[in-house]
């Protein structure tokens, strides 16, 4: 980092600017003609000197200016500043000679439209550093003594014109304005203000600044100390270089100590934040369409993601409660013609000897009346074997299940579903060694099962009760020779295919047509979770497609606010920024939009994808069939459909498709 005392030393005997030849073209490449603008100035200027530069219109006094200022390079000739070779300083260290020796006025005065006449001024000290409150201190001292004291936090359109040429007067001085260059600052100025400005000039002239004036009017020159002639791009008169009489700056200079990089570091951060959170609140319309597009994106990833994760849930619960390895065998009329077949207890045991198969478990159900003291209800009435609870997954809650032997001594023992105990032992929370009466038959209650819940299957296991196989057939379901249908679980679910073409082949073999059907739920399920999980990617993707198109919406619009304020970034380097504090400028708003978006989408999300149905908090959205939609957590988020006679059904992409609500 060079500091800045080298350009500002006076060495004895040196010219504060010489120039030498300098050329400056325009155009030339891309088949465009040069445009010769500068054609070989040679000028020194000294320190304290009041120089007016006059011509014409067109004969290249602000392209001289900008050179000067060190806002442009010659394309040929010397500039050397203090004895230093301006060519050889590389970004930085322009940045830093515009901000420590030069103070620029123009002629339109270049004001930030977005920031008070205080924040103005206070430009170029942001860029070298000073600490925030001293800068503010300056910048009300230097508006006050050019008569701004009350207007400090009015922004350039609330000012008239002598007043924003003021304030920018005042931000030239900022850091000490050891030079001014004032390019036609009465231009557009009436009279009286013109007058005032020129007397400001003259006073800091007295004052020690270094003033270069850039008019066309020759009266404004006349005012000056020194008049330089330029027409065409040449000199052609200069009243000659005066005995300066003060030797510098009156104006106590803003030089403090630096602060350390880590503070520093953090006044840039909040200073960036701060313009970008004006420059956002100045364009909420524009703001408020990016943000929407951001929140969109974000909340319907987070949306689309919560429902396949509910879809996901809800096929492991049913692969959970059905198994993963579970296949049914049932009778039925060969599509050849004939009574349909029987399952005698000799296919089962040829089948439980199959190697694939681990439980051969026969079922007889149908809905019975049950009865209970006054309460009696048509229950579906499940007779299987004392392997029902290992084949399904399913534990008992309270009191037992019961064993082979009881199975085979026809006992009259029953276990209730979760509901079925509520409904006939309302006010009995343990209800074991209770009658329960099955058809006509007494049957003793020795344990209830635990709560499946509604998602478990197309029929409800928690409304049914459940009794021994032999005892079911021998008492409730008299004279039934054979099951209704058979589950089969076999050893794993990679052998189910297996297990089913062996089972196939085994009862072909035995009955010799075939009057039997295997149903295979695993692969059933399997089929849908696959299907579930494609729709979800899908959902996922169209979710992350408009994502980035929020993404381009913020590429777009900080492209647009770049290009929009390319004079607010020519006022910025003309105070001495450095590259890289534009930079951050702009990447601190697009990161603050993005922020900002990102987390109301986020927070959209969660509201959308978290609610509970419970309190059926969601959005309500009517039709013929769907009531409302709701939402809920409890068991993963998912969004549900509920429907007419309270039929309710969790909106996942393949019921939504089919429609399908239970
Ligand atoms: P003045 O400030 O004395 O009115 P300028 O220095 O602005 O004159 O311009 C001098 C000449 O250079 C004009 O003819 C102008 O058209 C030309 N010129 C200035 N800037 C450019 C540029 N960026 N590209 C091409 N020509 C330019
Ligand atoms: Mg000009």
């Amino acid at each position: 980092m060079v500091s800045a005392a080298p350009f500002l030393d006076c060495a004895p005997g040196v010219p504060l600017i010489s120039l030498q030849g300098i050329r400056r073209q325009y155009g030339g490449q891309g088949g465009q003609p040069a445009v010769q603008v500068l054609h070989g100035i040679d000028l020194e200027i000294g320190a304290g000197e009041f120089v007016a530069i006059v011509g014409q219109s067109g004969s290249g006094k602000s392209t001289l200016m900008n050179l000067l200022g060190c806002l442009d390079q010659p394309s040929s000739g010397s500039y050397r500043f203090n004895g230093q070779d301006v060519a050889r300083l590389d970004g930085d260290e322009l940045a830093l000679l515009r901000r420590e020796a030069f103070g620029f006025v123009f002629q339109g005065y270049h004001l930030i439209p977005t920031e008070s006449a205080r924040e103005n001024v206070e430009v170029p000290a942001l860029y070298a550093g000073t600490p925030e409150e001293e800068r503010a201190q300056r910048a009300a001292a230097l508006l006050g003594r050019l008569g701004l004291a009350e207007k400090l936090h009015l922004r350039p359109n609330q000012l008239s014109g002598g007043q924003q040429q003021r304030v920018s007067i005042a931000r030239a001085l900022m850091n000490g304005g050891h030079i001014i260059l004032a390019d036609e600052p009465t231009g557009a100025l009436d009279s009286h203000s013109g007058a005032e400005v020129m007397a400001l000039l003259h006073e800091l002239a007295d004052a020690g600044h270094t003033i270069i004036l850039i008019t066309h009017d020759r009266e404004v020159a006349a005012q000056a100390r020194r008049v330089i002639e330029i027409r065409d791009g040449r000199i052609v008169a200069d009243s000659g270089a005066q005995a300066v009489r003060t030797p510098a700056r009156a104006l106590p200079a803003p030089r403090s100590a630096p602060v350390s990089p880590g503070l520093q570091f953090w006044s840039d951060l909040r200073e960036a934040a701060r313009t970008a959170w004006r420059g956002m609140r100045l364009n909420r319309s524009r703001t408020a369409l990016t943000l929407l597009g951001i929140v969109i994106g974000v909340a319907s990833v987070i949306v689309m993601l919560a429902i396949g994760e509910g879809a996901r849930r809800q096929v492991m619960e049913r692969m959970g409660t059905m198994g993963t390895a579970i296949l049914y065998i049932g009778s039925k009329a060969p599509a050849t013609g004939g009574p349909a077949g029987q399952l005698s207890e000799e296919d089962l045991q040829a089948v439980r000897e199959l190697p694939e198969i681990a439980r051969v478990l026969p079922v007889i159900g149908d809905p019975i009346t049950v009865r209970h003291g006054r309460a009696d209800k048509q229950v579906y009435v499940f007779a299987a074997s004392e392997e029902m609870p290992a084949v399904h997954h399913w534990p008992v809650a309270q009191g037992r299940y019961y064993t082979a032997a009881e199975d085979q001594g026809l006992a009259p023992l029953v276990v209730l579903g979760h509901k079925a105990h509520q409904h006939f032992f309302p006010d009995t929370p343990n209800p074991l060694g209770r009658q329960l009466l099955i058809g006509n038959s007494p049957f003793e209650v020795i344990g209830v099962m635990s709560e499946r819940g509604a998602d478990s299957g197309a029929q409800s296991y928690d409304d049914m009760v459940f009794i021994p196989y032999n005892a079911g057939r021998a008492r409730v379901y008299q004279a039934q020779t054979q099951p209704d249908y058979v589950v089969v679980q076999a050893r794993s679910s990679e052998v189910v295919h297996a297990a089913e073409a062996s089972m196939h082949r085994l009862l072909l073999a035995r009955h010799g047509r075939e009057d039997f059907g295997i149903g295979n739920a695993a692969a059933r399920i399997q089929a849908e979770a696959e299907t579930r999980r494609s729709m979800t990617v899908m959902l996922g993707l169209i979710a992350a497609v408009s994502l980035i198109v929020g993404g381009i919406g913020v590429m777009n619009v900080m492209l647009m606010t770049v290009k929009e304020r390319t004079r607010e970034i020519g006022i910025r380097v003309a105070t001495g920024a450095r590259q890289r504090d534009i930079l951050r400028q702009f990447m601190t708003e697009a990161v603050l939009v993005t922020w900002v978006g990102g987390s109301v989408g986020v927070l959209a999300g969660l509201l959308v994808g978290g609610a509970d149905c419970r309190g059926c908090a969601g959005g309500v959205f009517r039709d013929r069939d769907v009531r409302r939609i709701c939402l809920r957590g409890r068991d993963g988020i998912a969004v549900w459909l509920h429907a007419r006679q309270g039929r309710r059904a969790r909106l996942d992409p393949v019921v939504a498709l089919s429609g399908d609500l239970r």
